[in-house]
Parts: structure tokens; sequence; C-alpha cells
């Protein structure tokens, strides 16, 4: 509940909202013991009193009943119904919709017809044909108001309700035992609940001003009884002589709509489980940048891509996550090197961080520089870094699925990849995917092109990820997990694919991985990093044979060797660390064989012996 009203509050216009509506509701909650005049008392000699009048502060109207009062009492009546009005729906609409979407077939047809004969109707003709037939009277225009907005709910809800229906959770519910009713309650009902409650948030403000409208016309509360509609259409006809009898009523329901309708947007977010990383904006199109010391440019820089001293950090709340805690690495021309750690030891971000992709906010690039070529990336405009996005530098996700655009076909996209950069024909365009489509070893790349990427296999998706990567040349490709989700036999033909390319093309590649198997297969040198940090480098040769950290020995350790004996898998104890509280001196300390009391002391430098690179006071081995 703390996240949820913190998330709320972080959107200002949310919190403002909250606040306009909650003194609008408490004063309607406590108008009954408010020292007000009778909101019905005519009083004809003192009619069209101008605001600030002594007993009337907000006037009189043109029976000389006093405004405020009267306000008040109609606003209390007026949100009443409204919220009433928005319930009812709600409820209706849920009903209809859950039920339709659950069991599908004819009950959905049925249902969604019936909802569809209330949508062939003009909507505000359908509220006033309701309440005709039912005959004036507040009660009647809730009811109107009500039935013409069930549509709305029902069909949102029932979208909702048969995408989660073809979920496995439900199949799961359904396996083991349990009824429709238990079902819809337990498992489907729950997940539309959010949905259900931003829908009420922000259709309550409509209700309020159908339900004005429909006093306003003379179809809602009848006279003496004060609402915001009935007061705004009595003072009609006093529009010029005395504005303010219209003013008041109107000013009011601007501020019940407006506020309304900002706190719905705010709980929208809120309630959003993908914006409650503290992300209640858009991401920035790069990564938001706050280095205090930008590092010196350097004349001679030995690789092709330089990290240098890389910080990412993640700001949620009051907490701040050290994703990337100064990275220093370099990949020269031609080479491969493997950046490896467990789940969350900062890979995919310090990856991510070389083109400013990671997500701002919450993500934050607060120190370092990543150099390519020497120039500095971090330095350049949105533009110039845009210009270098899949031009010199190529990423390869883990996820070709969700990378790819389910909608287009992997041709046009492919195709779009280079039209980006190169002003060229779509013929010629076309023509180098299919090259690559052929390089990459997709059968029939005629035919692939004009395929959907639901259409592909997995490992035939990946391939494409690689070729849409290579369309423009790259110098530098990041590989972020590419052969995880494969199975063994793709992965190793994918592997095989990258090797490949990187002799023929001279492509620098910086692969993510957390399996050694891997790395021994395709890297020239291997980085280690544990809990934003890189904790050991080298040659892969050397560090297979002699891994010094003892988190790479049991990183190592951990990965099974087909045909190599018997062994016992060790697997390593505990978890990492959480990135935002990190232990005094070796992050890896609680989770070490070999740690001593010196290792939970101050800072463990990144020491260079040759071409290895180690952090740590009493490794495995001494590396040479
Ligand atoms: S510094 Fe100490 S705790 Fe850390 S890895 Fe080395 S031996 Fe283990």
């Amino acid at each position: 509940m703390r996240l949820f009203l913190a998330l709320l509050f972080r959107n200002r216009l949310a919190g403002f909202g909250a606040v306009v509506l909650a003194l609008v509701v408490v004063l309607c909650l406590i108008v009954p013991l408010l020292p007000l005049a009778e909101p019905n008392a005519i009083d004809t000699a003192d009619k069209f009193l101008p605001p600030f009048s002594p007993g009337h502060p907000l006037g009189t109207d043109h029976l000389g009943r006093d405004l405020l009062s009267r306000l008040l009492w109609g606003t209390r009546l007026s949100l009443a119904v409204g919220t009433c009005a928005a319930m009812a729906a709600a409820f209706s609409g849920t009903l209809l919709g859950v039920t339709a979407g659950y069991f599908g077939g004819r009950i959905d047809n049925i249902l969604m017809r019936l909802v569809d004969m209330l949508m062939a109707f003009p909507y505000i003709l359908l509220a006033l044909a309701i309440v005709a037939a039912l005959g004036p009277g507040i009660l009647n225009a809730l009811i109107a108001v009500a039935a013409v907005n069930v549509p709305f709910f029902a069909r949102n809800i029932r979208g909702i309700s048969a995408g989660l229906t073809a979920r496995e959770f439900i199949d799961a519910a359904r396996l083991s035992g349990q009824g429709h009713a238990r079902i819809i309650v337990t498992e489907l009902l729950p997940n539309v609940l959010p949905v259900i409650v931003v829908a009420v948030s922000t259709t309550v403000g409509w209700m309020v001003l159908e339900t004005a409208g429909l006093s306003f016309l003379g179809l809602g509360s009848q006279p003496p009884q004060a609402d915001l509609g009935s007061m705004l259409g009595e003072a009609r006809a006093a529009f010029l002589t005395a504005p303010h009898v219209m003013m008041v009523p109107g000013a009011m329901i601007f501020l019940i709509v407006m506020s309304i309708n900002l706190l719905g947007d705010g709980l929208r977010d809120a309630l959003d489980p993908r914006l409650r990383s503290g992300a209640l904006a858009r991401p920035e199109p790069v990564t938001r940048i706050a280095r205090e010391v930008v590092p010196p440019a350097r004349s001679v820089t030995p690789g092709l891509l330089e990290l240098e001293g890389l910080e990412t950090r993640f700001q949620i709340g009051a907490r701040v996550y050290r994703a990337v805690n100064g990275v220093s690495l370099s990949l020269a021309r031609g080479e491969c090197v493997g950046l490896v750690g467990e789940s969350g030891s900062g890979k995919s971000v310090t990856a991510l961080s070389v083109m400013g992709l990671v997500a701002s906010p919450p993500g934050v690039i607060t120190g370092g520089a990543v150099r390519l070529a020497g120039v500095d990336l971090l330095s350049l405009p949105y533009r110039g870094l845009r210009a270098l996005r899949g031009r010199r530098v190529a990423y390869i996700f883990q996820d070709p699925l969700s990378t790819l655009h389910p909608l287009y076909r992997v041709g046009d996209q492919m195709i779009e990849a280079i039209r980006v950069h190169r002003n060229i024909p779509v013929a010629e365009a076309r023509a180098i995917c299919l090259d690559l489509l052929r390089i990459v070893r997709i059968p029939n790349p005629e035919s692939r092109l004009a395929a959907y990427p639901h259409e592909l296999s997995g490992g035939m998706r990946q391939r494409v990820g690689i070729a849409m990567a290579l369309v423009n040349d790259p110098e530098v490709i990041i590989a972020d997990e590419p052969t995880t989700a494969l199975d063994v036999t793709v992965q190793a033909q994918v592997l095989a694919l990258l090797d490949g390319l990187r002799r023929d093309r001279g492509l620098s590649i910086l692969f993510i991985t957390h399996d050694f198997g891997v790395v021994g297969q395709l890297c020239d040198r291997v980085a280690v990093m544990y809990a934003g940090r890189i904790v050991e480098e080298g040659p892969t040769a050397a560090i297979l044979a002699a891994p010094a950290h003892p988190y790479t020995r049991r990183l190592i350790e951990s990965v099974p060797e087909p045909g190599g004996g018997k062994r016992r898998l060790i697997s390593i104890p505990g978890l990492p660390p959480a990135v935002d509280r990190l232990p005094p001196g070796c992050a890896f300390a609680p989770r070490c064989h070999r740690a001593q009391p010196a290792c939970r002391q101050g800072e463990i430098e990144l020491t260079r012996s040759g071409t290895r690179a180690l952090r740590c006071l009493f490794p495995e081995e001494v590396p040479q």
C-alpha cells in the first residue's frame, strides 16, 4: 500500500487530483453538519445576490436560494449518482464480460451481440430514450447512465478475460479439478480487478457529466432538489445578467471531472506492474547521463570499444541500485570477449549502457566513459548516438520473439533497419537481406522474408536476429545471451555461425552469457562480473585452465562436461547480493569458501598482472 501511494503521489498531477477530490468528498460528507442555509428556502426579495453578499458567500439564484448551500448539497447528490452509476455499470459490464470471455463460444456470441445491440444506438439518444421510458427523476437518470456505459465495461473486460482464459494458470486450475465459479472468482477476477478499478476511476467523471447533462435537460433531478446539472439548467436564463449563478456549478463540475480524470490516470500508472519500477514516465530515447567527472580523452585507445570505469545506477524511490559499478573493459578489432556472471550481475546493463539503451527513468549513467574508436559515446547527442546504433554497433538480443515486431514481416523489418541508416532503394535493401539470410543459413530465404516472426521456429528467429544485426555491416556486435533459449543443437549452430562471421568479417563481439561452456567455444578473452563489478579477466584458455577468483572457479565447476567422466557438479551456495545494499569489502564474501576477516573490510581493487586481472585477496591460484 505504501509503495502504491508513493507511486501515485510521484505523479504530481494525480496527487493534485487526489487532494482536490478528497476535499470535495469530505465537504460533501460533512454537508449536514455545516451551518448552511436551507438549500430550497425561497426568498425572492434576495434573488440574484452577487457573491460575498452578507449571509450568502456565493450569492443567490433566481429564487433567492443560497448558492453555497445548493452547491454543496447538489455536489453531494451528483457525486453519489455518478459513483453509483459507475459501480452499477462496472458490475454489470464485468459480469457480462467475464462470463463471455471465460466461456467463449455460443455464450460469448449471445452476450456480445446483446452488447452490440446497445452499442448500435447513439449513446446520448439511448440515455434519453431510457429516461423518457422510465420517466424523469434522478434514480431513472442513474439507471440510464449506468445502462449506456455497460457495453464499455463488458467489451473491455471480455477481451482481457478471453486472453487470460487461454493462459496456462487457468488450464492448471481446471486440471486441478476446480469448478468454473471458483476459477472465475479466485483466478480470473483478481487479474481483471486492476483493469476494473482503473476503468471505474476514469469513468466516474463521465458519469457525473452525463447525469448533469440529463438534469440540465430536466430529465434528472427534479425541482426543488438541487444537483449540479439542474443548477446549470435553472441558471441558463440569467446567464448574461447573473453569470455567477451558472459559473458556480460549472466550476464545481470542472473541478470534479478534472480531479477524477487526473486521479484515474495516476491510478492506472500506479497499478500497472510494468511501471511499478518507478518509471512513471515513458523511457527516454537514450539513457540519462549524470557524470560528475568526465574521464579525459585518450590520444591512443588500445581497443575498438573501450569501457572505462562505467557506472550505471537505477534510482527507484529512495533506493539506489548500483547495477554497473566501475566496469573497465576493452574489445579489440576482430576479438570476441565473453562477459560472464549469474543473473543480476550487471552483464546486460553493462551491454545496454554502451549505446545508451538502459531505460531512463530509472536508469542513469553516473560515471565513466564508453569509447568507440576513441570517441566518447556518452558525450554524443542523441542524433549522433542514433546514427551509430545498428550501424557501427549492433545488438543481438536473447529473445527475438519479443524484439521483432509481431505485426510486420521479417523482410520489412530488416529492410527498415537498413534504410534507417542508408538511403538505398528497397530492391537493393531486399537483396542485402536475402544475402544475409543465406549467410545465416536460413533455407528458402525468399519465402522467409515474407514470413511473420511467429511463423518461424526459435532457432530461425535467432538467425533472423543475427542477420538483422549484420545488415549494416557493423564493427561491433553485442550479443546478449543469444543462445540461452535455444536447444543444444541450434545453440551449437548459432555459435559456429557467429564465430565464422567474426573471422570472415573481422567483427568484434561482446558476448554475454552465464555459461562457461559457450565462452570456451567462442571467446578469446573473458571477463567475469559479480555484483556490478569485474572480478576476474583474462584470456579464456588461461582462465579455464587456472581460474584465480573463487567465484570464477565455482562458475566453471558448475558446468557439466559431456564425456568428461563422473564428477560432482558444484553449486554456489547463497544468492548474489542486492546491489542497493552491498556488504563492505568483497561482495562475494558471504558465499566464498576462502573468505577471511580481511575480505570484509575496505575496497578490494582489481589488480592487473600481465594479461590477467583479479579482484581477490586470497585467490585460488596466483595468476601468471
Ligand atoms: S576477496 Fe576474499 S571473499 Fe572475496 S573472493 Fe577473494 S577470498 Fe573470497
